[in-house]
């Protein structure tokens, strides 16, 4: 069936082109009529089925999305925002379509240089793109996601160079990517177009200028870049030589796979001129259009003059726990009425007298009023504080459902600052809640946190504890002590568990309780985590070249199972160090196993066919679900230390370390104990032929060279 020109007119189509997609790459043209399109693609206008030739990047790069919107094969459609292609003479404004209809796919491209042009001059349209304002976040997360990839993908930044500069041009977004210490690595022209401030002399680089623009008008500012966080709003610029500007802002981190580097991405639109058709219109520019909440604007306003009032409050800051999932998982218009649905739920809940708004993408703020105005925050309000906190959670507990069906679930994480207990300024206050909302966010659940001195205090030692961790692998900070394990038969050192020091100058040793949380929660624990395999690895080799064959243990974290080159790095030490497999142990904890189940079955599969072993850490502390012992490849469980303290006196722990035994047992998994520190405790463990034991009454953990020399005094395995 032939596509008839009418009928695009009628669906309001007009000066497009439409394919039917036939399988990746391979098209047929529908309707074709269009001037332009033998220019843009000359192999569509002759032939009915044809093959893409790819050639122009922004239709490329949402062709891959289009592909996974397709595969889902779901009816709808996905757009892909507007961009300029330059063809011949001519400059034109297309947008793509990638739509599933009745179980065809189509893509669909349009000519609409027209509507755009409207969507610069009218009123109308600049309320339209404030209702489609989403949209325009959504272009920003699109764009991130491919120059994310691009570059994150990139064994090296210069891989990535050409087809980067070439989605650079041709967005109409600014971008400018810069390095961990925020100095600028590549940018576009429609960036440096944006800031030109038309004084030839006063020449700042455009990025300087967005990042003060940053600093200056967001508190937030310092724990974004410190806590590799994304962040999106807007910003003012007021110009002497050109008047004003306002621009939307998204910041990115970019994390580099192989280097761990961090880079930032900015991208930047220009919205002065919607703002400055929405200051005609008082309601338009205090209020969030989506939500109609106050926005972020006019909270502002809002919570100064609160604060002139000179009376005691709570300003709650709080988010929208992991909602970017939703995005990913429905796309943003399921987005967006979640959010609407959410504001209204939120609504329902605060008083009248309290004020909500909505204060960036997925974030509100709320003034709580105090009942209790003149006197002092009482530990009453403070209650009253943590009751509204749990009433909001609650009310966004139950699922949202959308037109099509869609059950998302969300959570909050809020964080709540006192005026003037905590902070007597708006930005201070504005920053203690949003610092007090970070702490939230590090767990699963949603929670209110206050705001406390220690917090404050908490996040600065956490900044320069990072900072320094950060450079620690490349001064050679680290080392590896090893703590022997014994055959409770034999008496004989069988293994021994490798265990991370940090040198740290000034402080001297940091235990690694102190550092591997952060390292896990900033992604540093990938590279360390590759450094203590790597080292591991060397050691034996070490051992090996003295004639001193030795098992040695590797402790996992969570984040480093989920590196996907985890696997093919330790079979490249393994080669590299001409050591055997069968001399390495990994060892996991039980919430590693449950959380990533699948991931962690192919990871152990895989290590267990080239004959490293697996040990269960801190066995007993977590989860009761013991089935998973069962359905992977383990070798050992090693109790945790806090059953074996009280082992002689507590009957409990007396039970459960029997049980432990009796059930690894039938399952044929040996048991190690750790934590052994007393001859009675090991007496107790021999008894009930526990296998291996670890602790202070054998061993402390040692430097290398120590035990080497333990072990070259023994020579037995
Ligand atoms: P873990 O895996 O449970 O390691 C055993 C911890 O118990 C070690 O603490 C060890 O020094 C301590 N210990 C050994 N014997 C005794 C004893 O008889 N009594 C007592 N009270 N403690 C004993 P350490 O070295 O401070 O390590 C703490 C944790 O840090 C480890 O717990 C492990 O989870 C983590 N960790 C250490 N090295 C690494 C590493 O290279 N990578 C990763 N991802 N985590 C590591
Ligand atoms: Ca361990
Ligand atoms: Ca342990």
């Amino acid at each position: 069936m032939d596509i008839k020109p009418s009928i695009l007119h009628a669906l309001g189509l007009i000066d497009c082109a439409v394919f039917e997609r036939l399988k990746s790459g391979h098209l047929k043209a529908r309707f074709v009529g269009v001037t332009w399109l033998a220019k843009l693609m000359p192999e569509a206008s002759n032939n009915a089925t044809f093959t893409y030739q790819h050639g122009c990047a922004y239709l490329d790069d949402f062709l891959l999305d289009a592909e996974k919107f397709w595969a889902n094969g779901q009816s709808g459609k996905i757009k892909s925002g507007i961009w300029r292609e330059q063809v011949a003479q001519q400059l034109l404004y297309l947008e793509a379509y990638a739509a599933v209809v009745k179980g065809v796919f189509y893509l669909v491209i349009c000519n609409v240089e027209k509507e755009y042009q409207r969507q610069q001059q009218t009123l109308q349209i600049a309320r339209e793109t404030l209702f489609t304002n989403d949209k325009l976040v959504a272009q920003h997360d699109h764009a991130f996601e491919r120059i994310a990839s691009l570059v994150a993908n990139s064994g090296d930044s210069s891989q990535a160079a050409a087809p980067l500069k070439k989605l650079l041009q041709q967005t109409e977004l600014g971008v400018a990517i810069l390095d961990e210490h925020l100095n600028l690595l590549n940018s576009n022209a429609a960036l440096v177009h944006m800031f030109d401030s038309g004084d030839k002399k006063q020449k700042q680089a455009p990025e300087i200028t967005l990042l003060q623009l940053f600093e200056s008008q967001y508190p937030e500012y310092q724990r974004v870049f410190s806590t590799n966080s994304p962040w999106s709003g807007e910003l003012y610029w007021l110009n002497a030589a050109n008047g004003s500007k306002w621009f939307k802002v998204s910041i990115h981190p970019i994390c580099h796979s192989e280097k761990q580097l961090t880079y930032w991405m900015l991208s930047i639109s220009d919205i002065s001129q919607l703002k400055y058709l929405l200051k005609r219109n008082q309601k338009l520019s205090q209020f969030d259009v989506l939500t109609e909440l106050p926005n972020r604007q006019y909270f502002w306003q809002q919570l100064n003059q609160q604060i002139k009032k000179a009376r005691p409050f709570y300003l709650l800051y709080i988010e929208i726990k992991q909602f970017k999932r939703i995005n990913e998982l429905h796309g943003h218009l399921v987005g967006d009425v979640v959010i609407k649905d959410l504001a209204l739920r939120l609504r329902a809940t605060i008083s009248s007298e309290d004020t909500l708004a909505r204060i960036g993408g997925t974030e509100f703020a709320l003034i709580m009023h105090n009942d209790n105005a003149f006197g002092p925050i009482t530990t009453l309000e403070r209650s009253r504080c943590q009751q509204l906190a749990s009433e909001l959670i609650q009310a966004v507990s139950l699922p949202f459902y959308t037109e099509h069906g869609h059950q998302c679930e969300v959570g909050l994480n809020i964080g709540a600052a006192a005026y003037p207990m905590d902070a007597d300024h708006s930005e201070d206050l504005m920053k203690y809640a949003d610092l007090a909302m970070f702490e939230v966010k590090k767990q699963q659940k949603s929670n209110l946190q206050f705001y406390s001195k220690a917090l404050k205090d908490a996040s600065h030692k956490r900044i320069e504890l990072e900072s320094a961790l950060r450079n620690a692998l490349d001064k050679q900070e680290f080392e590896l002590y090893f703590q022997p394990m014994f055959d409770l038969t034999s008496g004989a050192i069988t293994k021994a568990e490798a265990l991370i020091r940090w040198n740290r100058p000034l402080f001297g040793i940091v235990p690694p309780d102190e550092f591997i949380p952060l390292a896990e929660q900033t992604g540093l624990i990938v590279p360390i985590g590759k450094w203590v395999i790597k080292e591991t690895c060397a050691k034996l080799a070490q051992l090996q070249a003295k004639n001193i064959a030795i098992k040695l243990s590797i402790n996992l974290s969570p984040r480093q199972v989920n590196d996907r080159q985890l696997l093919d790095y330790i079979v490249s030490c393994i080669d590299t160090f001409a050591i055997s497999a069968q001399q390495l142990e990994l060892e996991l904890t039980e919430g590693v196993l449950v959380d990533n189940f699948v991931k962690v079955q192919h990871l152990l599969n895989e290590v267990r066919k080239l004959g490293i072993s697996v040990s269960i850490d801190d066995f007993g502390t977590g989860y009761s679900s013991l089935s998973y012992l069962q359905k992977l490849p383990i070798d050992h469980l090693k109790i945790d230390r806090s059953f074996v303290r009280d082992l002689n006196n507590n009957e409990n722990d007396k039970a459960l370390v029997l049980a432990v035994i009796a059930m690894a047992h039938s399952l044929n998994l040996d048991v190690i104990a750790e934590g052994v520190e007393t001859e009675q405790q090991k007496d107790f463990l021999q008894l009930h032929h526990c296998n291996t034991a670890q602790g202070y009454l054998f061993s402390h953990p040692l430097p290398f060279a120590q035990l080497a020399h333990l072990l070259s005094q023994q020579k037995t395995i």
